[in-house]
């Protein structure tokens, strides 16, 4: 139906059908209000709704405490980066564990607003674990520690959260936000930009404990970045991404009526299971990460032969699979396989990828 294919897009990425289905049936007239949710005010009573209940039904999936604000900001990921540094560190120091691309990205941004360090990396083999954090050379004076839990672009998650000896734990979990169950209670931040397993871009879901939220900052902060400012207008300050905040609350409904976070995270296992199978047993394809840290959601893997790679990307390709070229830091290619990615998909692709190695082999 729709002439739809398989999409291995790391973000933006496949949705859900069902929930596209949903949105194209309410694109012109939203529940008898007469407009599109686009053409809607924000400070409108059936806006509000529609945020009231993206925000409930999330906190129902999550179960997040009450004593968390769950905050809807645009500038996707990025832009808390920034923000985490600029908001959150009253002594002026903070520790990071530099696994990939993007805990690179925010140490690098972080080190501009105080005594910012790297105390564990996996550099040394481009990213391709995450190192020993049971013991961490954490400074008393730090503010918090920072990780990103789920590494998009070469393909790691950590098999448990660091000791993080007695610290606030940020994670940047974009691209595993809602894959499966997670205890909010363990971290003092949680953020995602939700194009990678949530909806359309351009947005960040930041969760942040209550009194983590200081208004004692820098008064030069531009009054955009700070918490305290999303906290205390309900994440409408100014006119936030009202169609993102939509099509967020259509998927949270979706995974709450699929059986919520553990059935997810059992989906999400078997469907990974299929892939790191076949690349456990072929002859000419392997996976980039060592056992034990392979994340359920991107799996980057390559042939040995970057000529190679480029014949795999156009033959899958050709048949209907598309956006598997891996990041060019590892090169190769990569499927990411988020919630909406059915099994079938990722049986489709293996079916491929053997025809393939059956071919050339
Ligand atoms: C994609 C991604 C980002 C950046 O997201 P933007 O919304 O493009 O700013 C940050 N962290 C992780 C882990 C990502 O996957």
């Amino acid at each position: 139906m729709y002439d739809r294919i398989y999409n291995f897009s790391a973000g933006p990425a496949t949705m859900p059908v069902e929930v596209l289905e949903e949105i194209r049936d309410e694109l012109l007239n939203y529940r008898g209000s007469g407009m599109s949710v686009m053409e809607m005010s924000h400070r409108s009573k059936v806006f509000q709704e529609i945020y009231d209940q993206a925000e409930a039904n999330l906190r129902k999936l999550m179960a997040i405490p009450h004593n968390y604000k769950v905050l809807f900001i645009q500038g996707g990921a990025t832009l808390q980066f920034s923000m985490l540094p600029m908001n959150l560190m009253p002594h002026g120091a903070a520790e990071y564990i530099v696994t990939g691309g993007w805990s690179k990205k925010a140490f690098t941004e972080a080190k501009k607003f105080g005594d910012v360090r790297c105390i564990a990396t996996s550099e040394d083999r481009n990213y391709a674990y995450i190192p020993d954090c049971t013991d961490l050379p954490i400074r008393p004076e730090a503010d918090y520690l920072y990780i990103c839990e789920n590494e998009t672009i070469h393909g790691t998650t950590y098999p448990a959260l660091p000791n993080t000896k007695g610290k606030i734990l940020i994670s940047d979990q974009s691209s595993m936000f809602l894959s499966k169950p997670c205890n909010v209670a363990d971290y003092g931040v949680i953020y995602g930009g939700v194009q990678k397993n949530v909806g359309p871009a351009g947005m960040a879901i930041v969760i942040i404990r209550e009194d983590l939220i200081r208004s004692d900052l820098d008064p030069r902060t531009p009054v955009y970045l700070r918490y305290d400012t999303h906290a205390g207008a309900g994440s409408m300050y100014n006119t936030p991404n009202c169609w993102a905040i939509y099509v967020c609350g259509k998927v949270f409904q979706y995974l709450l009526n699929n059986g919520g976070l553990e059935a997810m995270h059992r989906r999400n296992q078997e469907k990974a299971q299929v892939l790191y199978d076949f690349l456990d047993n072929s002859a000419m394809f392997h996976g980039t990460v060592d056992k034990g840290f392979r994340s359920l959601m991107n799996v980057p893997f390559v042939t040995g032969s970057k000529e190679l790679d480029g014949e795999v990307i156009a033959y899958t390709k050709a048949a209907g699979f598309d956006n598997l070229k891996g990041h060019k830091s590892v090169g190769g290619l990569r499927a990411s396989i988020y919630n909406a990615m059915p099994k079938a998909g990722v049986e489709a692709l293996v079916q491929c990828l053997k025809q393939f190695e059956q071919e050339r082999g």
